[in-house]
Formats: structure tokens, sequence, C-alpha cells
């Protein structure tokens, strides 16, 4: 972690994920050398979205890397909903399929389907943590599969070693893979938490009182410098496309004269998301025997 005389830490979410798919790599290798299986991840693509192709080509990437086998499922866009569900249940009922990942948004046609999809997928394979019983299970504290990116954003928190039991944690952004989840591993750390939205009152008031500020808003410098408490962690979620190139949530010069430790956009909290479907993967490996 870098530290400059007066300017917050910046967390090297690139160094960090790093560091969490070696661990992987190595957990992997282990299993061959016992002449066990290595886990297997099945991602399902469909449609010929640009930016999906991307992500789903950097997670099989990732796979590949970490010694993860993965099955490469495309589907056309024209593809109908029953036969998606129908490929979702081979895989479930695939004793050689760990964990199952559809990639989302799916195409305008079948977008309406996507909680029935999520719902489809085996919980013990929802590598994504999206399932309703996954989400229900974080809520209650129960062990289960949780989002990828709110996992990341809770280990680069506790990298920094930032207290968080009693600390006052603002999450802007309530959104079910990003926002809730993360406000409920905050909760279980015993974080004092605020889940701020488009609606909330007085957004700066807010965050001027938090220790922990994580923005998942997508809003480009939606948080100004001014309104982070000094000595405050700032978790910057968003991706912002812009012409300024990619920017975060948070206008990064301004707040991290005041943080403690800040991430930056890219290579904070981005990273992170992959090497946590790896892991989320590998946990489900150990689940399938
Ligand atoms: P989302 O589903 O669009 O949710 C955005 C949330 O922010 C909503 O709850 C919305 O409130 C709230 N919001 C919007 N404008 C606001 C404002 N001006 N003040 C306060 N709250 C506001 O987005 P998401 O999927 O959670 O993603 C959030 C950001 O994180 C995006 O930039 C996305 O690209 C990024 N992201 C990054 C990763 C990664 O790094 N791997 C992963 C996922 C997402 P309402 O509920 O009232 O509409």
């Amino acid at each position: 972690m870098e530290m400059a005389s007066s300017a917050g830490a910046i967390i090297d979410g690139k160094r960090i994920a790093a560091e969490v798919r070696r661990s992987v790599r190595e957990h992997v290798a282990d299993l061959t050398r016992r002449e066990l299986r290595p886990p297997r991840l099945a991602l399902i693509l469909v449609g010929d979205d640009p930016a999906s192709h991307i992500y789903v080509r950097n997670k099989s990437r990732a796979c590949e890397r970490a010694g993860i086998a993965y099955l490469d499922i495309r589907l056309p866009e024209d593809t109908p909903g029953e036969r998606l569900l129908e490929q979702v249940d081979e895989l479930n009922h695939d004793d050689t399929v760990d964990g199952i990942l559809v990639q989302l948004p799916l195409p305008g046609p079948l977008r309406h389907l996507e909680p029935a999809v999520m719902e489809r997928v085996e919980p013990s394979k929802d590598v994504d943590g999206f399932h309703p019983e996954n989400m229900g299970r974080l809520l209650l504290g129960q062990p289960g599969f949780v989002a990828c990116t709110p996992l990341g954003i809770l280990f680069l928190l506790e990298q920094t070693g930032v207290p968080l039991e009693g600390a006052h944690a603002v999450v802007i952004g309530r959104s079910v893979t990003v926002g809730r989840p993360v406000a409920a591993l905050l909760l279980h750390r015993h974080a004092t938490v605020t889940i701020c939205h488009s609606r909330t009152l007085d957004l700066p008031g807010h965050v001027r009182r938090a220790d922990i500020v994580v923005a998942a808003a997508g809003k480009p410098n939606l948080v100004r410098g001014d309104w982070i408490k000094p000595g405050a962690a700032v978790i910057d979620v968003g991706i912002n496309r812009t012409e300024q190139g990619l920017v975060g949530d948070v206008v990064f010069d301004e707040a991290r004269q005041r943080a403690s430790h800040i991430t930056p956009v890219p290579g904070g909290v981005g990273p992170m998301t992959i090497a946590m479907l790896l892991q989320n993967t590998l946990r489900a490996r150990t689940m399938h025997r």
C-alpha cells in the first residue's frame, strides 16, 4: 500500500486480486497433486453484446490461469427462454460442473427471464450468489454464496485493517448485486450501516458522518472530496465511461486528500470481482466431492 505524506493510502486492488488468484491457483494445484479433479465452471453467454463477450473472455482466461476448468457455452440471441432454462438444468445435473454463471444482462427478449434463470441455478452451484436462497442466507447470516463484487469490497476493507466493528458505513446504492449485499456483509461485521439511494435526502450529510464510504451509484464524480470525513476509508465501486475516460463515483484526487484509504478506478474494486469468482468456484468444488 502506497502512503504519501498527507494523502490517503491507495488500496491496490490489482495486487490484492493477484494474491487471491495465486492462492486459488495453489489450492487447485494441490487438488491435482492429490489426483482429484480441478474445479469446473460453466459460463453461459447468450447473444452478441460486445461488453458481455469481453467479461466472459476475462473470466475464462482467469479460470485458465488458476487451473480451473471451464465450459464455454454460447447461445444465440434468439434462444427460446425454455431452452436456456433447460441448459441450466443440464448443468445442475452434471456432476462434473461445480459452478454455473449466466452472464447478465440477458439480451432484450430474454431480459424478463433473468429472475427465473437466477432461481433455476442450483444454489450449491450459484457462484454469482444471485439465487434467492443465497441472498436469503446472506441476510440470515447463514453460509452460502455471496456475490463476487460485494465479497471483493469486504476483502479490500479487511486488507486495510480499518476497524469495521462500530464503524459508521455509508453505502451509496441499493442494487441487489452490489449495494444490498455489501450492506449486509458490513452489518455482519458489526458496522452501523446507512444505505443511501436516489431518493435519499441530503446525501452529502450522510457521507460526512461515514467512517467507511462504499460508493456504488454508477454516477461519475458524485461524491466530492469535501464530503469525506477526515480519516474515512473510501471504496469506489463505480465504473463510468466518460469523455475523460473511465472514472468512478468519487472525485478521487479531492477525496484522497481526506481519506485514510481509497480505491482507484480502474485498479481498485474491479479486479477483485473475478478473483472472488475464482474463490467461489473453488469453494463450490469443495462442496461437490
Ligand atoms: P444500479 O443497479 O444502477 O444501482 C445504482 C444504485 O445507485 C441504485 O440503488 C440507485 O438508487 C443509486 N443511485 C443512483 N443515483 C444516485 C444518486 N445520485 N444518489 C444516490 N444514489 C444513487 O448499479 P449497480 O449494478 O449497483 O452498479 C453500481 C456501479 O458499480 C456502476 O457504475 C457499475 O458499473 C459498478 N459496478 C462495478 C463492478 C466491479 O467493479 N466489478 C461490479 C458491479 C457494478 P435507486 O435504487 O433509487 O434507483
